[in-house]
């Protein structure tokens, strides 16, 4: 069987030499892919609208012997309001790019390809910042590290009082005790913060799409996924990610 159809999002593109594209696909079928797209570069070619970052397309792949390559693709939903500005711009890699270290090649995730694409269709309506945080803790959930919310992560007490704190060491949250008892780094938030992780984690991000968040809570969602996602899977994101993430130096949700 030479060739075999699937349907995808592209996460990145890598121009190569002549006009040709490596693109790394997210595929519903077969998880993440990388494949060529032969002279996709020129003005001519059939295949460009739709292999572009963030487009949701069908894809009939031909199989190689290094690697395979695009024989045909047509655009399903393409999002150029994703395009517009460099905000909706900078999150959508931040979830691809997400998506792309996280995932094994050739392993398929059905729960993260539709994650994925329901992000997508909402990031440019709804409060992109809020849905990238819950698209964060619901794909380190789907990818089997759910983080300690409901009780203490150490001694597994009911949290009590406002304040919080989240060991990523631990595995989630830590009653103020165990936190205070210093075994593990921590990361201090108030309590309703750990309320709307769990939140992120209960909703479809439909629902979350204008969810109200404040400042304070932001910044603690922010650093407690981050570090979380960077202990348990080695991924801090790019700098190119960072330039456009909020927190870094083209923040407009201050
Ligand atoms: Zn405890």
């Amino acid at each position: 069987m030479k060739l075999y159809k699937t349907e995808a999002i592209v996460l990145r593109t890598i121009n190569l030499r002549e006009a040709d594209l490596l693109v790394v696909l997210f595929s519903r079928e077969y998880g993440k892919l990388r494949v060529m797209a032969h002279g996709a570069r020129k003005p001519t070619s059939r295949k460009r609208g739709f292999v572009q970052p963030f487009c949701y397309s069908r894809f009939l792949l031909h199989k190689g012997r290094e690697m395979d390559s695009i024989s045909q693709c047509e655009g399903v939903e393409l999002f150029p309001e994703l395009l517009q500005s460099l905000r909706t711009i900078g999150y959508a890699s931040r979830l691809t790019g997400l998506v792309e270290n996280l995932t094994a090649e050739g392993e398929a995730n059905e729960k993260v390809f539709l994650l994925l694409l329901q992000a997508l269709r909402l990031l440019a309506r709804g409060d992109a910042e809020i849905l990238a945080r819950a698209f964060e803790v619901k794909l380190v959930s789907f990818l089997g590290y759910r983080p300690v919310l409901q009780h203490c992560a150490v001694c597994r007490r009911p949290l009590a009082g406002v304040q919080a704190a989240f060991s990523a060491a631990a595995g989630g949250v830590l009653c103020s005790a165990c936190a205070a008892r210093g075994a593990q780094p921590v990361i201090w938030c108030r309590r309703g913060t750990v309320e709307t992780l769990k939140l992120f984690l209960r909703w479809e991000l439909a629902r979350l799409e204008n969810c109200k968040v404040d400042a304070q809570a932001r910044r603690e969602l922010k650093a407690i996924l981050e570090n979380y996602i960077e202990y348990h899977l080695g991924y801090r994101g790019t700098a190119a990610e960072f330039w456009r993430h909020p927190g870094g130096p083209g923040n407009d949700h201050a």
